[in-house]
């Protein structure tokens, strides 16, 4: 690195992959971010960069960021060496696994872990390692639903339909808010560019919210929902296809089966029979079914308000059932699939299928969904007594303490575990608990390729970048690997390169299998034609070289290797995506099935619903652009300036409940309480009310000096871990019932008697 030079990376905070220039003045070792701006180069963001992209030297310098290992001790976090964590965990864990049974064991798996393909290629190592069945992740209280209806449906459970944003003539966007988060299971960098896109070649967008978010601003057109209700309205939007013969399945319908069945579930559900329980006048659902039908290419997409409700397997299933419906899926302009370059060849032909509850856990019975148990189950496994009981926790780049439900009996569930160890760079609200907390590097201190997000791209994109700065400490995969060896028995002094070894030759295994494209090839062979890199590049390469898009180890010559990937520091762009079907499809019978039993047995507790809905004041999340969970707080350039942790309250609503803008209000619900300040606002439909998520900065014993400063409330005390989406055990974040009255400034969280049982 000379003085100041020029580095291009991709940003890995969110799901949009932008394309960073980087500025350094100084080397690899001692050097210093002195600026960072969009890459007007960057074959996929073009420039585009939002307020969080230009603080990862922030985060990269924040003091408050963990270099050392850290061990509590009469507790307190106190320095120690790489070794004697490890050594702590050993002393610690092994005893517990000895005498309770690798069950005793879980795992929570935070949502960076898949911004992170380090984390992302050995978090499998590390979960075989413990041997348990004990995994949790941050998977259940955001998009589980959407990998269930997948599952079901195509056989796989990561094949997400995604927009494609860049040649649709008509969006209908359910709980998304893109001006904001950026996009989620749709990677596409400056989102709201390309929705403004749409409107200027004369599509149609229309967004379906109970807030006036700015996305809503932005459209055609903004139907205020009922929070909870989208799975109801399209339904009833497919009811309207099937009563007015508007059904064209379009590339898709050679493919599918189940058409007729879906036309038998749907049918009660009349746009008059859902207005009541949606809010969405019957004269309007049929309009828009109708645009839909007529229009010449549309995408039907929703994201996290649709799946954090109770019926979110069902939303998200109903997503597609519109889209194929008006001939929409897998069609470009429609709902596509992405086919990331690290993939093989797509091959035509049966699956294993997709199936959930191969078991369940011990208190509550809840059903395994694609490996792991639901979030919100993790505090009753920990704190009810018995064979199976969860007595060491390893987090991974999560904080379930603010993401999970019922926060209250999270964090008391924390403390009271005989061992947690925590990889994390910061001592926040969970890691407070942690025995042992093992800092991973800075995103600028590694390597970075979106392994995760190439897979719901709207392009298919390849963009790799190397390490910025030397770590501080061991890599990801040397923590986890050394963590690994120590759960597995190996010992805090295994030699981690049995894992990375490991690791590897399951990649190269798995590629020379028959059908693939290194069929036949020998395993030492290709292992020696990989670079000299760390080891999860070395897995990166092997997966790339393998891929559907890859050398193929030299049989491809023009093909992609990490080697022309470094040459082409804006990234590779392998086109607009295109048709899938039926080399997707994984389920048992090959073709998409369109009414699984599991969904089909769910929609009688759909009906029901909507003749029963409740008329009470709902609470729903929200998100900001400078924000990003829990765990950006800590910046100042993001959160400075006005309060943004505001409970937001439609102005007859405050009016009927005695509030003012700038007073405080009182949100109590079944689950807990809390006072927030109020912001009124007629951008929010009546009778529901939004708090954003991931803030509650200040308990004591992190070290979160920003954050801790401005703390706001955490939104976590009101919602109600009893009630989860059944079908894939997510957690419900959005519509939760509450009672809101005014309250004194300077009220904190509380929880009610009749919760804490
Ligand atoms: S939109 Fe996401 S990927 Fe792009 S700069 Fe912002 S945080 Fe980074």
């Amino acid at each position: 690195m000379s003085d100041r030079s020029l580095h291009y990376r991709t940003c890995p905070l969110c799901e949009a992959t932008c394309g960073l220039e980087v500025t350094v003045v100084g080397n690899a070792s001692d050097g210093k971010v002195v600026r960072i701006r969009g890459d007007r180069d960057d074959v996929f963001s073009h420039g585009f960069i939002c307020p969080k992209g230009s603080t990862l030297a922030h985060l990269h310098e924040d003091p408050d960021r963990l270099r050392s290992a850290m061990v509590k001790r009469d507790g307190r976090h106190v320095e120690v060496s790489w070794d004697e964590a490890f050594a702590e965990i050993e002393r610690r864990m092994l005893p517990v696994i000895e005498e309770h049974g690798r069950e005793s064991v879980a795992i929570y798996l935070g949502n960076p872990n898949v911004h992170n393909h380090a984390l992302t290629i050995y978090g499998r190592a590390l979960i075989s390692a413990l041997g348990t069945r004990n995994i949790y992740s941050a998977s259940t209280v955001d998009q589980m639903p959407r990998h269930v209806s997948s599952g079901f449906l195509y056989g796989d459970a990561l094949a997400f339909p995604l927009p494609d944003v860049d040649r649709t003539d008509y969006l209908l966007m359910l709980g998304a808010n893109p001006y904001e988060s950026n996009g989620s299971i749709a990677t596409a960098p400056d989102f709201p560019g390309r929705l403004r896109a749409i409107r200027e070649r004369g599509g149609r967008l229309v967004v379906v919210d109970p807030r006036r978010t700015k996305t809503a601003k932005a459209a055609d057109e903004h139907l205020a929902i009922r929070p909870g209700s989208d799975a109801a309205w399209l339904a009833a939007l497919a009811q309207v296809l099937f009563d007015e013969d508007l059904v064209d399945t379009g590339p898709a319908g050679e493919h599918v089966d189940g058409v007729d069945e879906v036309r038998r579930l749907v049918a009660p559900f009349t746009p008059e029979a859902v207005e009541r329980a949606t809010w969405i006048a019957p004269e309007v659902t049929r309009r828009i079914a109708r645009e839909l039908a007529a229009a010449p290419t549309a995408a039907v997409y929703g994201r996290i308000g649709t799946n954090t409700v109770p019926f979110g397997t069902l939303a998200s299933w109903l997503t597609d059932v519109v889209t194929l419906l008006t001939g929409n899926l897998d069609r470009p302009g429609g709902m596509m699939w992405a086919h990331p370059a690290h993939l093989p060849p797509r091959q035509v032909g049966p699956g294993r299928g997709f199936v959930t509850g191969r078991h369940s856990t011990r208190v509550g019975g809840h059903p395994e969904v694609k490996g792991e148990f639901p979030a919100v189950a993790l505090p009753e496994e920990i704190e009810t007594p018995g064979p199976g009981q969860i007595r060491a926790l390893v987090t991974v780049a999560g904080n379930p303490a603010r993401s999970i439900p019922d926060s209250d009996r999270t964090e008391a569930a924390l403390a009271s575990l005989d061992v947690m160890v925590s990889v994390d760079p910061y001592l926040n609200e969970t890691t407070r608990h942690a025995d042992v907390i093992l800092p991973p590097p800075s995103q600028l201190e590694r390597s970075h390729y979106d392994l995760a997000f190439y897979g719901q791209a709207i392009r298919n994109i390849a963009n790799y970048s190397p390490e910025l700065f030397e770590p501080h400490g061991p890599r990801e995969e040397d923590l986890i690997a050394r963590l690994a060896l120590v759960a597995s028995g190996a010992g805090a002094d295994g030699d981690p390169q049995l894992i990375h070894d490991m690791v590897l030759d399951s990649v190269l295994q798995s590629a020379v299998k028959p059908g693939r494209p290194l069929e036949g090839r020998d395993v030492a062979d290709l292992r020696a034609q990989l670079g000299d890199r760390s080891p999860a590049d070395r897995v990166l390469e092997a997966m790339l070289r393998s891929g559907w898009a890859g050398d193929h180890f030299g049989a491809s010559p023009d093909g992609l290797s990490l080697e022309l990937l470094e040459a082409n520091p804006h990234g590779i762009d392998l086109g607009p995506l295109t048709p899938q079907l039926p080399g997707l499809l994984r389920t048992a019978s090959g073709r998409i099935e369109l009414a699984p039993a599991p969904l089909a047995d769910d929609i009688e507790r759909l009906r029901a619903w909507i003749d029963d809905v409740p008329d009470r004041p709902v609470l729903v999340g929200r998100r900001h652009v400078r924000s990003n969970n829990s765990w950006m707080h800590n910046v100042e350039v993001l959160v400075k300036g006005r309060e943004r942790c505001t409970l937001q309250v439609h102005p007859a609503d405050a009016e009927a409940w005695g509030l003012f803008d700038g007073g405080q209000a009182r949100i109590t619900s079944a689950a807990g309480s809390v006072v927030a300040p109020v912001e009124v606002t007629d951008d929010i439909a009546r009778s529901v009310v939004s708090l954003p998520h991931g803030w509650g900065h200040d308990a004591p014993g992190t070290r979160l000096n920003v954050a801790g400063r401005r703390p706001g409330v955490n939104s976590n005390v009101l919602t109600d871990g009893s009630i989860i989406d059944p079908l894939s055990g997510n957690a419900v974040l959005n519509g939760i019932p509450v009672e809101v009255a005014p309250a004194d400034a300077g009220g904190t969280e509380t929880r009610p008697a009749s919760a804490t049982s």
